[in-house]
């Protein structure tokens, strides 16, 4: 996952391939609570982790229930209705769907059985109403008090009389949020013993699709829920949750649209097979797939998988009544980028009160790129840029505003003079339901490679340049090479097969056919964990000797190249901004006195354990400077358009930050 302060995507020009979805959020927390609830042991498979379902799964340890995991499996105990710890405080994040069933299920358990628990979240979540459903609560009898703001979370939910009044139907508002509706009915179950309990819902409901799925699943655990139209919702007496032992989540139908809306862009040659959701999802959001169609999506369908092709283009515009496919239809606002003419999405005013203003908030940010946009109450309406501005993207700790704009870095699809790359602001806020959504969509996109920004370091051995230039990569997402390391790696490789750097060609030959593998910080060599060996002396020397041999240099060179890859690449050597990326956005000469060097040297081997003489070392450095910039290929020298930084007096933050500075200069956000 990117917990980075910024993801800059470079202008991205094509997709295909596979994509596995993550599970779905809805179907997630309502199987945990519904489990959590249940008699027996449920044991759920291919669950959504993320920071939603993390704050359900500890809550419902936190009422007693008990919880394993093993890999995509989870088994959980069922509370068979009966509270086992009636004294908690949760915190649910901006968990809506954790808030809202888990407010109605313990004020139902608090009025029948006793207890006191508070239930609060993020501020957001402080913000977003709640009090419909405390109303029809309420009208039970459920004793539930506002710790903030009346009519919003955090709530205090304390014991009652010891019953609820059933015999009267429950009224609750089904026009600001369905979530109340799905939270009674997933509570009500646990009061209906001795009498029926029947639910009314005053004005037109909203986002059906998602009571849909709460009936679904409502069945599987064992509760048939009688429907009058959707007006009318009666919870027949005695009904008691049963688990259905295993069960498993489908993927997520929301998260889907992302990568339907990618094939409908960019996918020209190949598909994008989007697996883990298809045409037998209980999810409403399936239904987003007609709303691509029609904007020109070429898409095929099975049980459990999408494909999904470029059709007609540019898309076309629409306008289409969005009440059932709320979440998903973000992503036709920023399909509207791409589209010739008017886009109108209507009937939308839920999006007031998702994880953010969802309609001021995509207005604002579809502005920021050039598009024309009106917002109202209830609807948007998007027209496509004249002139695609470079934007850094707000996302409002808003998983869908970060995920939708992604796709507007296929820019230069819609004739975007110049590509523009687009910047999304803390993507870490996909944790709430696709922790690793930009990972799975630089898998399956493409661009030219000159469009691919890579940041140079080069410098002497010991002016920190590694260390600057890991720590850069890492606070810009990108992917990192130590060009040291692929010389030392060959450097080894060569002094296990006993050859000395007289053998040239031996030694290229081994180069052009080197296992390497750079993972999460280890370096392997032919499979084997070599990052500790490289560090040694007596490698680093054979590597300054045989990394003056030209056909050793060159045949690292495409190997070093393919490092280049979306997002972006940091890569510190000695030729980086030289010879192997001649055409880098920023190219660093980093350097530091060689006394200074000596000394950081020491400090490291020191730290080691090691002892060394600091004037060995000088020695040492100084002669491999003197290799490094006085041999015939790709000597080291600053390239002409360096910009030069002598670290001698720096702490490797402060040159970090430096570099990272220079870095945001270049770019045009
Ligand atoms: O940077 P590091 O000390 O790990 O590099 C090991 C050796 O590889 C250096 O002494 C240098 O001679 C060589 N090298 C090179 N070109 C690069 C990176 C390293 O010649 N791009």
């Amino acid at each position: 996952m990117y917990s980075t302060p910024f993801l800059d995507l470079p202008p991205l020009l094509k997709a295909g391939g596979t994509v596995r979805l993550p599970g779905s959020k809805s179907i997630s927390n309502r199987v945990l609570l519904l489990a959590g609830l249940s008699s027996g042991t449920t044991v759920v498979h291919d669950l959504l982790d993320s920071d939603d379902t993390r704050v359900m799964l500890a809550s419902l340890r936190e009422l007693g229930c008990e919880i394993d995991s093993t890999g995509q499996t989870l088994r959980i105990a069922g509370l068979g209705g009966r509270l086992k710890n009636r004294d908690a405080k949760l915190f649910l994040g901006n968990a809506g769907t954790a808030m809202r069933p888990l407010a109605a299920a313990l004020a139902v358990m608090t009025a029948t059985q006793g207890g006191r628990f508070e239930l609060s979240g993020v501020q957001r979540m402080h913000e977003r109403p709640i009090g419909d459903l405390v109303d029809a609560l309420r009208q039970l009898g459920c004793r539930i008090d506002y710790l903030g703001t009346d009519g919003y979370p955090p709530l205090r939910l304390s014991a009652g009389s010891g019953s609820v009044r059933t015999t009267a139907p429950i009224r609750v508002r089904g026009d600001v949020s369905s979530q109340f509706l799905t939270a009674l009915l997933l509570a009500l179950p646990l009061v209906s013993a001795t009498s029926p309990v029947a639910i009314e819902v005053e004005g037109e409901l909203i986002s059906k699709p998602y009571i849909e799925i709460t009936l679904n699943l409502l069945t599987r655990f064992g509760i048939e829920v009688q429907r009058d139209g959707w007006e009318r919702f009666t919870i027949p007496q005695g009904s008691a949750y049963r688990s259905p032992g295993d069960i498993h989540v489908e993927g997520d139908a929301s998260s889907a649209s992302y990568f339907v809306a990618l094939g409908a862009i960019a996918a020209t040659d190949s598909p994008i097979r989007i697996e883990g959701v298809g045409l037998d999802s209980i999810q409403g959001d399936i239904r987003f797939v007609e709303a691509a169609r029609a904007m020109g999506a070429n898409v095929s369908c099975g049980p459990g998988w999408l494909e999904v092709k470029r059709g007609a283009w540019p898309l076309k515009a629409i306008d289409l009544d969005c009440n059932n496919i709320p979440d998903a239809a973000m992503t036709l606002a920023v399909m509207a980028l791409y589209a010739k003419g008017t886009t109108r999405l209507t009937n939308i005013a839920s999006w007031r009160v998702k994880e953010t203003d969802r309609i001021a908030a995509m207005a604002t940010e579809l502005r920021k790129l050039g598009a024309t946009v009106t917002e109202g109450a209830d609807f948007i309406e998007v027209s496509p840029p004249s002139h695609w501005r470079a934007a850094a993207i707000h996302t409002y700790d808003d998983h869908r505003v970060a995920m939708c704009f992604s796709l507007a870095a296929f820019n230069s699809l819609a004739r975007a003079k110049p590509p523009t790359p687009v910047r999304i602001l803390d993507p870490k806020c996909v944790g709430k339901t696709f922790p690793h959504y930009f990972e799975t969509l630089f898998s399956v996109v493409e661009t030219d490679t000159p469009l691919i920004p890579v940041l140079a370091v080069d410098g002497p051995s010991s002016s920190g340049k590694g260390t600057v230039a890991s720590a850069v990569a890492q606070a810009l997402g990108y992917h990192f090479l130590d060009s040291g390391a692929v010389y030392r790696a060959t450097a080894l490789a060569a002094m296990r097969a006993g050859l000395t750097p007289a053998d040239e060609h031996a030694v290229a030959l081994l180069a052009a056919t080197l296992d390497l593998a750079f993972e999460d910080g280890s370096i392997r060599l032919a499979g084997e964990e070599v990052s500790d060996l490289l560090r040694d002396e007596a490698v680093g020397s054979m590597a300054s000797k045989i990394s003056a041999l030209p056909t050793v240099r060159s045949a690292l060179r495409e190997l070093q190249l393919s490092f280049r890859k979306v997002p972006g690449l940091v890569a510190d050597g000695r030729d980086m901004g030289t010879v192997i990326f001649p055409g880098a956005d920023l190219k660093v000469f980093l350097t530091a006195s060689a006394a200074k060097r000596a000394e950081r040297r020491h400090k490291q081997l020191i730290l080691k354990g090691i002892s060394a003489s600091i004037d060995n070392l000088r020695a040492d450095l100084e002669a491999r400077d003197a290799r490094d910039q006085n041999r015939t290929v790709a000597p080291l020298k600053p390239a002409q358009d360096a910009v030069l930084l002598d670290n001698s007096d720096l702490s490797i933050e402060d040159s970090v930050k430096w570099v990272l500075d220079a870095w945001e200069q270049r770019r045009s956000f």
